[in-house]
């Protein structure tokens, strides 16, 4: 049997983050396994062909009927390969508010404050403006600011202003409310995973095997020690030895899966899978939080946004020749061009509404094909309250989990929404966007809440953040402690967006990144 010291299940942005630092200085021998490809293609590199990108670098999963969305099934993408999902991602560079992290310490999570947390941020950044009390500039992931935003976008960051909201240059500044551009995880034009900024440098160090294709069906668990992995790869079933120890990477929906596949979990849904208990664990696969989102939809008179026109492709060919070229210009759009941060709710002790501009029409995902020129703002709820499950379906590693996100389960929820698309309206009714000639897609009376929320229970879903189904804490029904060790068992770490205890107001990927940072100190301080 092979072994290692290290076993890293998951090559997406923490468990790339994980198995780089392990492995970076070369004195571990260290084994990343990604149950997806390489992801080494340019649907993958060029931005903006973010939505051709390939179905095998997507699990394209679905939640169970949400009565909240008036029991349709939500969308829950997630990115399968090197890279996970920060190789299909948005590429927004954002942290969350100094408040969530003060708060993860004040409920229990030791360490996590944000004084805690930032120089990890720090750590792994290499911000093209260059560093600063805030920033990173000597780290493997790239941060660029866009070259090439639309001017719709442009147009969405003055409509903002036009309402006294504040411009904001830097989210992951002193200050996370206000309206701007965001800036993006490129390096020169190209998208910049966690994978290209912390596997591909070192792929070739013979003490680092990086194995795609290689699904991790589930852990072997000698005398409560994790002792390795059971592995599927082309078919073929293989056991691989971790001396050290094992680090679980596998996002916020298989982490959870691997763990209960593997026997720790709720007892009585294991045993109703017929699989032996080894941890009984109700947290795992519990707690899951993530950013329901509307998005709003303008046509546009003018063609300046991206549209599927004549002119519209024929610009889109020229840019595609651009970028192939020069690596420039509008395919370098991560689509969110701009978006911001405010605070909708009087009692709200940070900005609790998410906005990101799109400068095109989005129906479905992108999923629907829509003709036409206009602009998209997706509203989401920062810090929700509903609470879902991750659960099995069945007992091959191959198959979704049960994904249940309880959408707009609480109130709570709907009235932020709601102040949420509100505001998106009172945005775009101001000049600089009229200016486009816009044409409301979805028009709904907006001073009628229950007009309002039916609207929104039909067509709103999740925004892409999926958390906290392994959650952090220091009360023993946690799934881990504060330094990522699994409750119960040694020899076991989960590092990835599965372990936030709660849901982070912003983007997930630079967070989950800061995450595995982390967990390469605490692993390495444990040695
Ligand atoms: C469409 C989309 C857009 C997004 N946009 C943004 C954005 O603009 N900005 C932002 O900050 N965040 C964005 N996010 C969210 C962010 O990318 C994720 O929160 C983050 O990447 C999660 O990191 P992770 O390490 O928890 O899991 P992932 O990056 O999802 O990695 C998990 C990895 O584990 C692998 N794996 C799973 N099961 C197994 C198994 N059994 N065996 C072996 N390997 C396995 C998977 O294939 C995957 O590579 C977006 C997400 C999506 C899907």
């Amino acid at each position: 049997m092979e072994s290692f010291d290290y076993i890293v299940i998951g090559g997406g942005s923490a468990g790339s983050a994980v198995a780089g630092r392990l492995a970076v200085d070369g004195t571990r021998r260290v084994c990343l396994l990604e149950a997806g490809g390489r992801n080494d293609n340019v649907w993958i590199k060029t931005p903006g062909f973010m939505p051709f990108i390939p179905e095998k670098s997507n699990y394209r999963y679905e939640t169970v009927p949400q009565k909240g969305l008036n029991g349709r099934t939500g969308y829950q993408p997630r990115g399968r390969g090197l890279g996970g999902s920060s190789a299909i991602n948005a590429m927004v560079y954002i942290r969350g508010n100094r408040w969530d992290y003060d708060n993860w310490a004040a409920e229990g999570c030791t360490g996590w404050a944000y004084d805690d947390v930032l120089p990890y941020f720090k750590r792994a950044e290499a911000n093209e403006r260059g560093g600063d009390d805030y920033h990173g500039a000597g780290g493997p992931l790239f941060v660029s600011d866009q070259t090439a935003a639309n001017p719709a976008s442009h147009a969405f960051v003055e409509a903002a202003a036009a309402l006294q909201l504040r411009t904001n240059g830097d989210f992951n500044g002193e200050r996370q409310d206000g309206f701007g551009l965001y800036q993006v995880t490129q390096r020169k034009g190209e998208r910049w995973s966690a994978a290209r900024a912390y596997v591909e440098p070192i792929r070739e160090q013979g003490n680092f095997a990086v194995r795609t294709d290689t699904l991790v069906e589930k852990l072997i668990i000698e005398g409560g020690r994790v002792t390795g992995v059971q592995v599927r790869r082309r078919g073929v079933a293989e056991s691989l030895l971790a001396r050290r120890g094992v680090i679980l990477s596998a996002g916020a929906f298989n982490s959870p899966q691997i763990l209960m596949l593997s026997g720790i979990g709720p007892a009585e849904h294991l045993k109703a899978h017929g699989i032996d208990v080894v941890v009984d664990r109700p947290a795992v696969g519990g707690n899951l939080q993530d950013h329901i989102d509307y998005v709003s939809g303008w046509e546009t008179q003018s063609d300046a946004p991206i549209g599927s026109t004549l002119k519209g492709t024929l610009r889109m060919a020229a840019a595609i020749v651009e970028h192939r070229r020069k690596r420039t210009g509008v395919m370098t759009t991560p689509y969110a061009e701009a978006g911001g941060f405010w605070t909708v709710m009087p009692d709200s002790p940070a900005p609790d509404v998410q906005w990101h501009f799109v400068p095109a029409v989005l129906e479905d995902h992108g999923r629907e094909k829509v003709k036409g020129h206009g602009f998209s703002l997706h509203a989401c709820v920062l810090r929700p309250e509903s609470r879902g499950t991750v659960r099995l379906g069945s007992n091959d590693a191959a198959a979704a989990p049960v994904i249940d996100p309880n959408f707009l389960s609480d109130e709570r929820d709907m009235a932020v929404l709601r102040a949420g698309v509100r505001l998106s309206h009172r945005i775009v009714d101001t000049p600089p966007l009229q200016a486009f000639g816009p044409t409301d897609r979805h028009p709904v009376d907006l001073n009628d809440d229950a007009a309002l929320d039916e609207l929104i229970r039909s067509r709103a879903d999740t925004v892409y953040h999926p958390v906290g189904t392994c959650r952090m804490g220091s009360d023993p029904q946690a799934v881990v402690d504060p330094t990522l060790k699994l409750n119960g068992l040694e020899g076991l770490w989960v590092a990835d967006a599965s372990i936030m205890p709660k849901l982070v107001s912003g983007n997930t990927n630079a967070p989950s990144i800061m995450i595995g940072e982390r967990c390469a100190d605490f692993v390495m301080e444990a040695e």
